[in-house]
This record gives C-alpha cells, structure tokens and sequence, in this order.
C-alpha cells in the first residue's frame, strides 16, 4: 500500500518495563483489545498484560449515531481504562505503537521498547482516501466528516446538520465493502431524517450507497424509512464517489456530479495504519489475514489480529464481533500459556439500530471456528422483520452491557 512502509528501527531504544512474568503485549484499546486485556487477566492473573492506547479515553461509536436523533449525549459514549488497571491490573501505556516486529518480538513506542511473548494488534480501521480523487487527509474530513473512527467525531456532523437551512441536502457517502459496519451507516441515515423530520422537514437525504446489490438489511432500513420518513430519503445503490470538490461542497460519482449543504463522505476502508507498518497485511492489501480459530496472523506467527482490522470473511464489521474476538483469543493465548490443546469457539455477532428514538430492529449472526475459518451457522438469528418498540429497549439496554464490560 502506498504511503505506509514497513518500520524497521535501526536503532532499538530500551526496554520500557522490567517484566514480571509471560507478557502479552495488547495495542489498541477498542472493543477487541481492552476485552482481550481483560479477558486474560480474568483467566490467569499472573500473565503479565501491557495495553497500549494513544488516547487516555476511549469515545464509543455504538449509539454514536443517536446523538445526533437527540435521544443520547455523546459523553455517554467515553469511557476511561482506569477500571482495567484498578479491578484487573492490566498495565496501560498511553502513546503511539510504531510498528510491531515479529522477529524480534518487540512492540516500538517512541519512547522505547517493550518485548513479548504473545502481541495483539487491535488497531481499528484506516482509510484508502487516494482512492477518491481530492480527497485531502488533513483538511477534508472537517469540510465532509465521516465520523467513523470515534464517538466524538459525530460532534462536527451533527453541528453541520444543525446549521443547515431548512429545504437543505445532505448526501451520505456508503463505501465499498468490506468496511466498518455497514448497519451503521443506515442507522446514521435513520437518525440524520429522525432529527430533520423534526426540525428542518423540508430538508432530503440522498444516499450513495457503492454497493452493488440489495440485502434483508438495507430493506429492512428502505421499507422503515418509507414508513417513516416518506419522501424525505432517495437512496441510490452502485453510487461510488470518485472525485470530491470539498470547498465547493461537490462530488463527482460513477453517474453524476452533484452539489450539497451537508456531505458525510464515509471513504472506503482498510485495516489501521500499524497493521501495515507491521506487515501483517493478507493477499487483499487492505485486510489482516488471520486463522479464525485462534486470531493469530497467517503472515507473522505470534502476532494475534483483532476486530475490524481483520479480515471477517462474511461478517459485518462490528463491536459485538470485535468483542467475541477478544473472549476468543485470549482463551487461546492463556491456553497456550498454561500448554492446554486449543478449543474450538462458538460466537454471536448481535447488532442493533435504531430507526428513530424508540423503534429499534436487530441482524443476528451465530458463527463456529472450523479449522482455520469461521464458518456461518445456518439455524438461528436473522434481521428483524420489522421494527418494534422492544428492539429499540433491547438496543439501549444491549450497548449499556457492551460499554459497562468494557470499562469495569
Ligand atoms: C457510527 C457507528 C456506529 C456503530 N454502531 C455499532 C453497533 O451498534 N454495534 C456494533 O457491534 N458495532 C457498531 N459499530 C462498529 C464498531 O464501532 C467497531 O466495529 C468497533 O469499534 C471495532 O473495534 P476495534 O477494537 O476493532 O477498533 P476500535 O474500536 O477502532 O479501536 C481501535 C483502538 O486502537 C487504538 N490505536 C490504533 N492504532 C494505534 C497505535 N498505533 N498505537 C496505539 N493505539 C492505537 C485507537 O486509538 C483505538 O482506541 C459502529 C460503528 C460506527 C462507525
């Protein structure tokens, strides 16, 4: 991939912290790392566990999207790791991982060293922005935000859709799959016309959405934005943004060039920067290949990958399935620890949305290691027939448990 070389330090700098026993080193403190920390301090507390995170808080994007309906305030999405290093004694180190080595199992801050025994890289997604034509890395996602890497990201969205006149456009931008929770960016469609029904009814939306084909779940969303929403929404499939104009507020699609009040670019995605430093990228260039029974990369042993930066085979993108993810591998890596034979591993991937302040549906998927894949379960689960004012309980109550595990 462009632009990302591998990092190979000429120079090692010192060892960080004196070890006190088998270490995993976790980077990344999202919805796979922390639980993956936690996790394996819950099954043997004397595995010495280190969590590197740039930030000091963590702004959750489950539940993100409702702050902008008005039925949620972004400051219940943060959350801080002191509970982690408190209840669990999981050692937190705030700053930058640059690069992850496997041969020399060792995790490069730019402060120093730290080396392992077992690392897990939990870094979330990046963009492919040279992939859109104008797209500048630094100033456009304040002219066109995505508001997909962080809870507090949907601040400037909202406010821009706060701003807007009444009788305004906004256009969201769906990318290429695989990315980042597709269900997500109907929900933040739902929410977006929830917000303007009420204060700007005049106002439409119209969705590009670059995928080709339709699904149980994007009719699920067309049949509740109908109901709801009536003409207020225009959603057009295979609508791929080529060339963007953000000063001018343009874009240029597969079919037309056209111009907006309010433009939410999501880019297509690929696993997070380090994932690429570190060289633990598959044969599709964007994803980390892994073996799904254990999540150790299949192109450097040792290195276990988790969450969105992996590739999920047929699964949405998500935090209910980074989480599973993290339950996972840390049984396995305690496992091989204490040299027990690996365990297959059974999980949900469990999403809910919400179609306005109380009208929640849900998409199900059960999922069982075989081999090295992850194989789809055929009974059981499937997407909501219809929206319902138990599934929107279900949603709240859902995303209270997932935050609560995660910071306690
Ligand atoms: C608007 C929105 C709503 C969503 N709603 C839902 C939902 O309802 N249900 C659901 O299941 N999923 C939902 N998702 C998806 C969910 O947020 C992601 O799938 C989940 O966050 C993935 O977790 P992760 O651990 O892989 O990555 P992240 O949560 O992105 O965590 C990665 C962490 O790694 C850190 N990091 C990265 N690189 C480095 C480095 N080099 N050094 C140190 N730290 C680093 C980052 O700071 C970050 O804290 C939603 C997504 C969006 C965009």
């Amino acid at each position: 991939m462009a632009g990302l070389p591998l990092l190979t330090p000429l120079v090692r700098a010192t060892e960080l912290l004196p070890r006190t026993g088998t270490r995993v080193v976790v980077v990344g403190g999202g919805f796979g790392g922390a639980i993956a920390a936690k996790t394996l301090r819950l099954i043997n507390p004397k595995i010495e566990v280190i969590l590197i995170e740039r930030n000091r808080s963590y702004s959750a994007l489950p539940g993100a999207n409702w702050t902008i309906g008005g039925s949620r305030r972004i400051g219940e999405n943060r959350l801080t790791y002191d509970r982690l290093e408190g209840n669990h004694g999981v050692r937190l180190i705030y700053g930058e991982a640059q690069v992850v080595d496997a041969a020399a199992k060792t995790v490069v801050l730019e402060a120093g060293t730290l080396s392992y025994d077992f690392a897990i890289v939990a870094p979330g997604i990046g963009f492919r922005v040279d992939e859109i034509e104008g797209y500048a890395a630094a100033e456009t996602p304040d002219l066109f935000p995505h508001a997909w890497t962080s809870g507090e990201e949907i601040v400037v969205l909202k406010r821009r859709i706060e701003e807007m006149k009444n009788g305004g456009l906004v256009v969201v931008s769906l990318p290429t799959p695989p990315y980042r929770c597709p269900q997500a960016a109907y929900e933040r469609v739902s929410q977006i016309a929830y917000y303007l029904k009420q204060a700007k009814p005049r106002s439409k939306i119209l969705v590009l959405d670059a995928s080709k084909s339709s699904s149980d779940l994007a009719d699920l969303f067309l049949t509740g934005w109908r109901r709801s929403y009536g003409d207020m929404i225009e959603y057009r499939s295979s609508q791929q943004v080529l060339q963007i104009d953000a000063p001018r507020s343009s874009l240029r699609t597969t079919s037309e060039t056209l111009t907006a009040d309010v433009v939410n670019l999501i880019p297509p995605q690929m696993a997070g920067t380090l994932a690429h430093r570190s060289g633990l990228i598959g044969e599709d260039n964007h994803w980390c290949a892994v073996d799904h029974s254990s999540y150790e990369s299949t192109v450097a042993g040792g290195i276990y990958v988790l969450g969105d930066a992996c590739l999920g085979d047929d699964q949405q993108k998500s935090a209910s399935a980074a989480n599973a993810q993290g339950k996972a591998c840390a049984m396995h890596i305690a496992g091989a620890i204490a040299q027990r034979g690996h365990q297959p591993h059974f999980y949900s991937n469990v999403l809910y949305s919400l179609l306005d302040d109380k009208h929640g549906a849900s998409a199900v998927t059960f999922y069982r290691s075989e081999g090295r894949k992850s194989v789809r379960v055929d009974k059981g689960g499937g997407v909501s027939s219809e929206w319902s004012e138990l599934e929107g309980i279900y949603a709240r109550a859902w995303l209270g448990s997932i935050l609560a595990e995660m910071s306690s």
